[in-house]
């Protein structure tokens, strides 16, 4: 590659830039105008600047720090560059007298105005400026601008990239050739509206965004085409899950009726399912993972369903044990701080295939966990997993090799509801069931903003409802810091509650409590024995006691939304009104006060994912990892989501007809990232 040498080598390699087509599609993050040079007097308030003028005078202050101060003349007026960091051969290039080109951000300083590290070259003579903008691209530590620059210059001008588009597509769009459009990005002409291209509305930025999304799309369709040739055992038998249907003491919703049909016809299958059901809190999602669970069972297979959190897992156990062992099918759980002993027993019955239905937390996908006859992978709150662990479930099954070798069908849940767009892009090789339908008798959670100088109205209220018999979680405050800080506050909020609250019963739970005591205080806390629950967010998703009806959030303000709605919905699941009460420490931050607001305005899920996605970006949405890496470098879905429609259309005609154009476009765009988008 241009520009490579030993060590810029490794530089351009932790960028993710090895052929020619990474260093193109390394796009500037800004520009910066160095066509013209600004009287040094015209530079001021910050905005970035370029001036040229004389040295009149260079030296190294020693204090308060050693610095290297070079005055600078114009006709207009004089300048203090500042450097904080030098060599001594910087000493020697800024000598008196010299002309030097300087870029940076002048601003008022001790000496009057001045501007820190700037770049700055020595001009001799004439020297032509730029004529069109400089791009600055993401880098490393050690690999500077310019270095970057030549290299992506020389491959961009190096540059043969055929259409891989067809051209009735792009020019319905109205996009420029991507050549062009690529061009136009990297070396902008001299009139192009910098405004366009920094917000990434100008149409060589669309045609590259557009092109990325395809990448995507198509990435997307072939998995699903080769998962369609690959093989699954037919979970087709239906008696077990319907006993099992008909020992619940309650009637499924008309939605967990018609999910269950969607589900049970893609187990009888002989290929594997790849199905996420997505139902906002409360709607029911566990019966359906026990009847798939119960499914897999009856047809003579096993299944695995993985929880992220202990007590999630346990919780589980606890409800789906009983009714499945009446029926005759064998239950275990594991975790990785069950003792050593129990789980050596428990991977040892299920390799002898003596379990039917294992259910436990990450210590499912370890190397040492082997299924005899796998049949189904469950996964919930799968958005609480990355996409390797998410994958690893189902790699558990000795499924034996070589042709004939059947995947497990799996099931992801989650209530964390997917924005349309998002659904679209991120899982298109994924079959989405909706649950958009709650069990009867729920009434919605009322949701109170208090400041936290109204504390003691709000202790009044725990104990009023603890005394009429209704039960209350008491969340506490997340801490950044420190997990050791975040137990600290936990413990402390619970003796300062269960010294203001007594002589009323008020439990702990948190992460770091032994296996034997959280379940311990769950199961009081779930029997209705312990009026009030102080709790980290070890309780933030799944835990499901229906008598519990209200909840406390302390310092809401630093929680997130999707985390506030996950909270939120503890409670609501029984009959009784519900409240939330989210206590606030002011000052507010302005995003701080939008998520409050949004709790206070809507109980409604996908409004809250959707407004969670507009306030933070579908990377983080979706967490690092679950990005795919950062697949989705330039468009933004919410932006972009006209663009990302029409890549999926014409993703699916190229596969039909121009295959070719399919491989030249993914290598381009994905090379060896391709693996991420499998699950
Ligand atoms: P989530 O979708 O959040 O996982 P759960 O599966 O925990 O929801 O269900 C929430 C509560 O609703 C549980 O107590 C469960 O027993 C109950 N439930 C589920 N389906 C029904 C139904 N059809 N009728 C009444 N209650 C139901
Ligand atoms: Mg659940």
């Amino acid at each position: 590659m241009a520009g490579e040498g030993g060590g810029d080598a490794s530089r351009f390699a932790r960028l993710g830039l090895r052929t020619a087509a990474d260093f193109v599609l390394h796009l500037p993050i800004r520009y910066e105008d160095r066509t013209r040079i600004v009287p040094i007097a015209a530079a001021r308030d910050g905005r970035p600047a370029q001036v040229e003028g004389v040295v009149v005078r260079s030296e190294v202050i020693g204090r308060p720090r050693r610095t290297l101060r070079i005055e600078l003349r114009d006709d207009s007026g004089s300048l203090s560059l500042r450097f904080f960091h030098f060599y001594g051969s910087q000493l020697k290039q800024f000598a008196e007298g010299r002309r030097v080109r300087a870029f940076g951000e002048a601003r008022a300083g001790l000496f009057g105005a001045e501007m820190v590290h700037p770049q700055c070259r020595v001009v001799h003579g004439d020297e032509p400026l730029p004529e069109t903008m400089t791009p600055v691209y993401p880098t490393v530590a050690g690999l500077g601008q310019a270095r970057l620059r030549a290299a992506i210059g020389a491959a961009l001008d190096a540059l043969d990239w055929r259409e891989t588009v067809p051209a009735d597509v792009v020019a319905r769009l109205g996009l420029p050739p991507v050549a062009q459009a690529l061009r136009a990005i990297h070396r902008p002409d001299p009139g192009a509206s910098v405004e366009a291209l920094a917000d990434r509305s100008a149409p060589a930025w669309r045609r590259v965004i557009f092109d990325e999304l395809l990448a995507q799309q198509l990435s997307l369709a072939r998995s699903r085409r080769t998962r369609s040739l690959q093989r699954a055992p037919r979970l087709a038998d239906g008696s077990l899950a319907a006993r099992l249907l008909a020992s619940m003491p309650f009637t499924p919703t008309a939605a967990q009726r018609r999910v269950w049909c969607e589900i049970a016809s893609d187990l009888a299958r002989a290929h594997p399912m790849n199905r996420l059901l997505q139902g906002d809190v409360g709607s029911g999602k566990t019966l359906i993972a026990a009847l798939a669970a119960a499914q897999a069972i009856g047809s003579g297979r096993q299944a695995a369903f993985m929880a992220p959190t202990e007590i999630l897992a346990e919780q589980h156990h606890a409800k789906l044990r009983a009714p499945l062992e009446a029926l005759g099918a064998r239950v275990a759980w594991l975790s990785g701080s069950s003792k050593e002993i129990d789980k050596r027993e428990v991977r040892g019955r299920v390799a002898a295939g003596e379990i039917d239905l294992l259910i436990g937390t990450h210590a499912l996908i370890e190397d040492s966990v082997v299924f005899a006859r796998l049949g189904l992978a469950i996964v919930d709150e799968q958005h609480r997993f990355g996409v390797a662990q998410r994958l690893a479930l189902r790699a558990r099954a000795d499924a034996g090799d070589g042709p004939g070798a059947a995947l497990p069908h799996q099931l992801m849940m989650s209530a964390t509801p997917i924005p349309r767009t998002l659904a679209m892009t991120y899982y298109a090789d994924l079959d989405v069931s909706v649950l958009d339908e709650m069990p009867p008798g729920r009434k919605p959670v009322t949701t109170k903003l208090v400041s936290a100088t109204r504390r003691d109205e709000v202790i009044a209220r725990v104990r009023a409802a603890a005394q009429a018999g209704r039960q209350v979680y008491w969340v506490c405050p997340l801490v950044d810091e420190s997990e050791t800080l975040e137990l600290q506050t936990a413990i402390d909020a619970h003796e300062t509650l269960a010294h203001e609250l007594a002589p009323l019963g008020v439990g702990l739970v948190h992460g770091r409590l032994p296996p034997s005591a959280k379940q311990e205080v769950m199961a009081a806390f779930a029997a209705g024995a312990l009026p009030v629950l102080v709790a980290t967010t070890v309780i933030e998703v799944g835990v499901d006691v229906p008598n519990a009806s209200l909840l406390i959030v302390e310092h809401a303000e630093r929680f997130g939304l999707s985390q506030l709605h996950q909270l939120r919905g503890r409670v609501g699941r029984g009959s009784s009104e519900s409240v939330c009460v989210l206590l606030y420490r002011e000052p507010l931050s302005p995003a701080a006060r939008e998520r409050l607001k949004t709790m206070y305005e809507t109980n409604d899920g996908f409004e809250i994912a959707r407004r969670d996605l507009q306030q933070r970006g579908p990377g983080e949405f979706l967490g690092a990892r679950q990005s795919g890496d950062a697949l989705l470098r330039f468009a933004d879905l919410e932006r972009d989501a006209e663009l990302a429609v029409a890549a999926r259309e014409t993703a699916a005609r190229m596969l039909e007809e121009c295959p070719e154009g399919v491989e030249a476009h993914l290598r381009r765009w994905l090379g060896s990232r391709e693996e991420y988008l499998k699950a």
